[in-house]
């Protein structure tokens, strides 16, 4: 039987995307390097451990399995880090795309689902956006995104590849079940750092920008749950495999909560006071960010079923407590 290669499946992400592969039946193999992903997390699928700068380890993935698809997550996240080291972003997450692309295509696999972010829009002209606004990353961890998307499409042009660009908004929350969660190291993202600053593991929680044009003066973010998110790659995988052809769609739920209406939540279902401090806007933080996910509905029949903000916090709090 035919398998799903998905490279950076011991991370946060990927690891959500494996679990809600297996369930809807499909083999599934993981290429993680292991540098941010953790062994653990790989619970019901087997690991190789590679790395996709070295293309022979890529290749030997390949040769030693009959892949149908591959799904790609492996990649430097962190904004602000990408502005103080923007040679580390751009050297791993264009080599790392370009090897894979580059193996697949040898292999003769044409069938990519890429790991994309709202940050390819860069200042939103429109709330919510769609999916046909404007490109104009502005910071180096956008831009090396929206070059990868650029690279697919012509290689769609040229190669035939099928590729669905999977265009994240904020994504949070954790297994329902409790096997995985978010844990970066270090930690940038706000509701972990909510979290970990109730449990006394961070002593403040940082609050960037409180003189935002938002009705309490801080920023507006669209938070999903990242098995709504993992769902969604299942959906475009499905898709993609039935009827080939390329897309960038959106994953976001068209709602916003402000950095203080997230702590408040978060109040409310830690039972603790967040020790917030007040501090300057992050380089690149925008006002709001909000998607519309219009056409993730229409095309892949994806229906959102845990991004309620108290179920994202309630499912990251028994995460972390744990
Ligand atoms: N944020 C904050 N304190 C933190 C982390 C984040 O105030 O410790 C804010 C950040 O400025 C942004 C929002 O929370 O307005 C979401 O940030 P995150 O880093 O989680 O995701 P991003 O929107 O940057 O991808």
């Amino acid at each position: 039987m035919s398998k799903i290669l998905v490279a950076g499946g011991a991370g946060y992400i990927g690891s959500h995307t494996v679990k809600e592969l297996r369930k809807q039946g499909f083999d599934v193999v993981v290429f993680d390097n292991l540098s941010t992903g953790r062994r653990e997390f790989v619970r019901d699928a087997e690991l190789i451990v590679g790395d996709l700068e070295v293309k022979d380890d890529i290749r030997s993935a390949f040769k030693s399995q009959n892949i149908a698809a591959v799904l790609h997550f492996a990649s430097l996240i962190q904004v602000s880090e990408s502005y103080i080291h923007p040679r580390k972003y751009y050297t791993q997450n264009l080599t790392s795309s370009l090897n894979l692309l580059d193996e697949m295509l040898e292999a003769g696999v044409r069938n990519f689902i890429f790991s994309s972010s709202a940050a390819v829009y860069g200042i939103p002209k429109q709330i919510p956006i769609p999916e046909d606004h404007p490109l104009d990353p502005f910071n180096p961890y956008g831009q090396t995104k929206f070059f990868v998307e650029r690279i697919l499409q012509d290689y769609d042009r040229a190669y035939k590849l099928k590729f669905i660009s999977l265009r994240y908004f904020n994504a949070s929350g954790a297994d329902p079940d409790g096997e995985m969660g978010e844990c970066h190291d270090p930690e940038t993202h706000l509701i972990p750092n909510i979290l970990l600053s109730v449990l006394g593991r961070k002593e403040n929680l940082d609050i960037f920008g409180t003189d935002f044009p938002t009705p309490d003066g801080t920023a507006i973010r669209d938070y999903i749950h990242v098995t709504d998110l993992a769902n969604a790659h299942v959906l475009a995988l499905q898709k993609l495999m039935a009827s080939p052809r390329s897309e960038f769609i959106n994953l976001g739920t068209n709602r916003g909560y402000s950095v203080k209406e997230v702590i408040a939540r978060a109040e409310k279902i830690t039972g603790k006071k967040v020790p917030v401090r007040e501090m300057p806007k992050r380089e690149g933080d925008v006002p709001v960010l909000l998607a519309s996910k219009d056409k993730a509905e229409r095309l892949l029949g994806w229906k959102l079923r845990n991004s309620e903000i108290e179920t994202i916090i309630e499912t990251a709090w028994r995460w972390h407590r744990k």
